[in-house]
């Protein structure tokens, strides 16, 4: 195999792979399997893992001022980020006194419009929160919990309006149902028919969750 990989054992009965954002490759195996079985295993995930592996290089290559902190997306738009005195945000640029000052920036900045939207999708779609707020979460862009309580990860204000909205009346949806069923996408595509182009879009962008 071509690729670098690490491995990581356990009590599981099959071998699995995953690729991160930033390619970093990973095969989850029984304790009992052989390495050349996991080459094996590999070697059979070839076509999948160089179709993966080739988008996320290109993703972060189109992404690299954003990986490199020069440029910060704002609904979907890349702007100049601008180490300064200040945290402030103008129809130019984002600045900020260090890039830990992202999030509160952010949340300073957007959360009065992003918590509008989710009020009015709420009401249209006759799904009421018991609330709704914002912060910065690791690995997820929303979360409704089994009280109706909505939390949205704030680095969704950097996506497009319309993965916004995807993300809001995904996480409305489970103010009715908790998991991810068909009957679940069936009630999602009622609000946003194109859920599923919006939820592959979504993943474009997973890997500002790992940046900020
Ligand atoms: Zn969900």
């Amino acid at each position: 195999m071509e690729y670098k990989y690490d491995i990581v054992r356990s009590v599981r009965k099959t071998l699995s792979v995953s690729v991160s954002p930033e390619n970093r490759i990973t095969v989850h195996a029984p304790w009992s399997v052989s390495e050349r079985k996991i080459e094996e295993f590999l070697n059979s995930k070839k076509a999948w893992l160089d179709k993966v592996v080739y988008g996320n290089a290109f993703k972060l290559q189109a992404n690299s001022a954003v990986l490199k902190y020069k440029e910060v997306y704002v609904c979907g738009k890349k702007f100049p980020l601008v180490i300064s005195d200040r945290n402030q945000i103008t129809k130019d640029a984002i600045y900020v006194k260090s890039v830990d000052k992202i999030k509160d920036t952010f949340i300073k900045y957007f959360s009065k419009d992003f918590l509008e939207l989710a009020q009015r999708l709420s009401e249209e779609m006759k799904l009421p929160a018991n609330g709704f707020s914002i912060k910065a979460y690791k690995g997820k862009w929303g979360c409704c919990d089994a009280k109706k309580h909505i939390v949205f990860n704030y680095l969704l204000f950097m996506l497009p309006i319309e993965i916004q909205r995807y993300v809001i009346v995904h996480e409305l949806t489970h103010t009715i149902c908790f998991n991810h069923s068909p009957a679940f996408w069936r009630l999602v595509s009622e609000y946003e028919p194109d859920y599923k182009a919006l939820r592959k879009s979504l993943k474009n962008y997973d890997f500002l969750i790992g940046l900020y």
